[in-house]
């Protein structure tokens, strides 16, 4: 099952994600500030990871970027309450794969996490299953 951490440090959305994300299929994970996120990727792996950029601690971008110079590979989403286009492009800079500007449905999101799975279905942490059937 593929996995997926949300770090958000707004409950209420986090949660709205978590059992959205859930109910399609995805193994969920919730740390809600930027030092937490980094411990847990520290320790655990995910297939993708949706990343508030405004968290306590540390934020989005500089999880975003810690992880990239790691090496960590996972799709990365930006969840942005900003709109401006200089900070989509801060947040693609970091390595960032997509983002979803807030206040956004959670019907996009969860398009979205899958469209990026599609994309990135040739990286290791693809569904294997889907390959399978797409050769026969
Ligand atoms: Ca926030």
């Amino acid at each position: 099952m593929l996995r997926v951490l949300i770090v958000e440090d707004e409950r209420p959305i986090s949660e709205l994600i978590r059992m959205s994300l859930t109910g399609a299929g995805y193994q969920c994970a919730c740390v809600y500030d930027g030092l937490a996120a980094a411990d847990i990727l520290e320790q655990e792996t995910f297939d993708l990871i949706l990343l508030d950029v405004m968290l306590p601690g540390i934020d989005g971008y500089e999880v975003c970027r810690t992880l990239r110079a790691k090496g960590y590979a996972a799709g990365v989403i930006m969840l942005t309450a900003r709109t401006q286009e200089a900070d989509k492009v801060t947040g693609l800079m970091t390595g960032a794969d997509d983002y979803v500007t807030k206040p956004f449905s959670v019907v996009e999101l969860v398009a979205r996490v899958d469209a990026l799975f599609r994309r990135v279905s040739g990286n290791p942490f693809a569904r294997s299953e889907e390959h399978t059937s797409e050769l026969q």
